[in-house]
């Protein structure tokens, strides 16, 4: 089996509760997503069709325990799916950061999900797969909300709410749009009195917004 594949390589996992430890990243090419603050265009199209065992023999040299399978969508190809149950296999902490439409029904229980729901800013807002949000595990799964404006973060409190997020997921992650005035967000997560995350992409900061491959 093989996957269509934009960039694997090793640098610090940037997002999450896991922000800051050395992680192997499988960016898998192609979405069908269009959020407006994407920063990651470059994987919409080309990439290289890479048999799952060369993917493996990469991810062998990197030497790394954890292992991030992100995108583009990592869950629009197909076997995805296979090839995570065939890193759980073989030992690794498998992170999947999904956009949130795709239903994670399939995806291997042994792997942690970093699931996108979309707000309005993001132009996607109605192609979340609502369902996702009832199959979080509060024992691993993360939710994330990349936050535009304030209308942005009153969406967020509504969906945190009436899914009781706070009980179902290990985090929810609130991440400002990188180079937006984040005050006034983080203030309003200050003042939330939710257990919320405030979330800056870490390795923005490090190499800079437009850098690939870290
Ligand atoms: S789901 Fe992710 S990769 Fe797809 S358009 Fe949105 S931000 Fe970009």
């Amino acid at each position: 089996m093989d996957l269509r594949i934009t960039e694997i390589f090793l640098s610090i996992q940037g997002e999450s509760s896991h922000a800051g430890r050395p992680c192997s990243f499988v960016r898998l090419t192609g979405c069908p997503m269009r959020c407006v603050w994407c920063d990651s265009e470059y994987t919409f199209t080309g990439g290289e069709r890479m048999p799952f065992e060369d993917i493996f023999a990469k991810l062998a040299e990197f030497a790394c325990g954890l292992v991030e399978v992100t995108g583009g969508e990592p869950l629009a190809q197909k076997s995805a799916f296979q090839f995570i149950t065939e890193l759980c296999d073989r030992g690794y902490e498998v992170l999947i950061e999904t956009g949130g439409f795709v239903s994670t029904e399939e995806v291997d229980p042994r792997a942690k999900l970093i699931l996108d729901v979309k707000c309005p800013a993001s132009g996607e807002a109605e192609r979340n797969h609502w369902p996702n949000l009832e199959r979080l595990r509060p024992e691993r799964d993360e939710v994330k909300f990349v936050i535009t404006d304030m209308a942005d973060w009153e969406f967020a409190r509504s969906v945190i709410e009436k899914y009781d997020l706070a009980t179902r997921a290990k985090e929810i992650l609130i991440s400002p749009v990188h180079g937006i005035d984040m005050r006034p967000l983080a203030e309003a997560v200050a003042n939330s009195s939710l257990p919320l995350r405030f979330n800056l992409q870490l390795h923005k900061y490090v190499w800079g917004a437009d850098a690939r491959g870290v």
